[in-house]
């Protein structure tokens, strides 16, 4: 196949970079364009991806699992940096094989590149609960509840912004962190098994404060059939954070919050075995493990990917 001026330094094994736009018979003012992505990595787990330049680059957008994901363009890098957190959610996503495709602007040609990564299996445990019957098997008449508030949550983690307010290590949620029950669990309520944990639940007092792990807009709020009180926050790019089983929600749809605002107080509100926090971390669509995230940064994460010059 014609490469069209995009050049890969590196063609290693499932990273190998493929143009796919090759109709520019002249080859247009450019400069050096880098990608970092894993090569391969752990379902349910947060990675970065990053595109920079040593020049200007416009609308930057990243395609995996099916969803667009638009990122910002700052300075730093070789001159001009985007930074993106991507993921996989256990619950939909199988290890194996899957596209990443990069696109953006620079002078007036639009690119666009595709590379791939492996999502390698991870074991996860599974967990024993005892709920109230009506919230394994929720009764007839709650159904259409159910289905109208999966409805108006989808569209919530469909929100997508290009200005990113989130940074990393995120703050943490609450004051005192005591995991008891971890992201991909196989859940087994009473008796019958469930999709595994999409989040990390906290232990929390009623009443225990609740703060942002990352700056952003709240993009919705709801007393909804299994998360009872709960918040979405949009922090950009398609991060998203979302708290469950709150008492009180101090914040409402459209307000800016900070990295470390009090935005809630914890509860035991919706389907619960006992008071605590349900920390959810929704990237592009994907609820992954939240948990590692506290202890890196993009920065650290993208050193752990594969820099590849793509135009120079
Ligand atoms: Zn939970």
């Amino acid at each position: 196949m014609k490469m069209c001026g995009i050049r890969p330094l590196l063609r290693l094994g499932a990273a190998a970079l493929l143009c796919t736009f090759c109709v520019a018979p002249v080859r247009p003012v450019q400069a050096a364009v880098w990608l970092t992505f894993p090569e391969s990595w752990d379902v349910g787990q947060a990675f970065a991806v990053s595109v920079t330049a040593d020049t200007d680059y416009k609308d930057p957008v990243i395609t995996w699992q099916g969803r667009k994901v638009t990122l910002d363009v700052e300075q730093g890098g070789a001159g001009k940096i985007s930074y993106g957190l991507l993921g996989s959610d256990i619950r939909r996503i199988k290890p194996g094989n899957y596209p990443i495709l990069f696109e953006f602007t620079q002078g007036k040609q639009r690119y666009h590149i595709k590379g791939n990564m492996t999502l390698n299996p991870k074991k996860y445990p599974s967990e024993k609960l005892k709920v109230a019957s009506r919230m394994v098997n929720p009764s007839k008449k709650s159904l259409p509840r159910i289905k109208k508030e999966s409805q108006i949550t989808g569209v919530a983690l469909r929100t997508m912004t290009a200005k990113r307010k989130w940074t990393t290590p995120p703050g943490f949620p609450l004051s005192r962190m005591h995991i008891t029950s971890h992201y991909g669990f196989h859940r087994i309520f009473n008796g019958q098994p469930r999709a595994p944990h999409a989040a990390t639940d906290l232990r929390a007092a009623v009443g225990t404060a609740v703060r942002a792990p990352f700056a952003g807009t709240v993009i919705l709020t709801g007393n909804h059939y299994y998360a009872g009180k709960s918040i979405y926050v949009d922090s950009g790019n398609g991060v998203i954070t979302v708290f469950f089983h709150l008492s009180q929600i101090k914040v409402k749809k459209g307000d800016r919050v900070a990295r470390g605002q009090l935005i809630a107080r914890s509860g035991d509100t919706g389907r619960i075995t006992g008071p605590h926090l349900h920390y959810g971390l929704n990237l592009a669509g994907q609820f992954v493990d939240p948990m590692p995230l506290f202890e890196t940064s993009v920065t650290n994460l993208l050193k752990k990917g594969r820099q590849m010059k793509v135009l120079d």
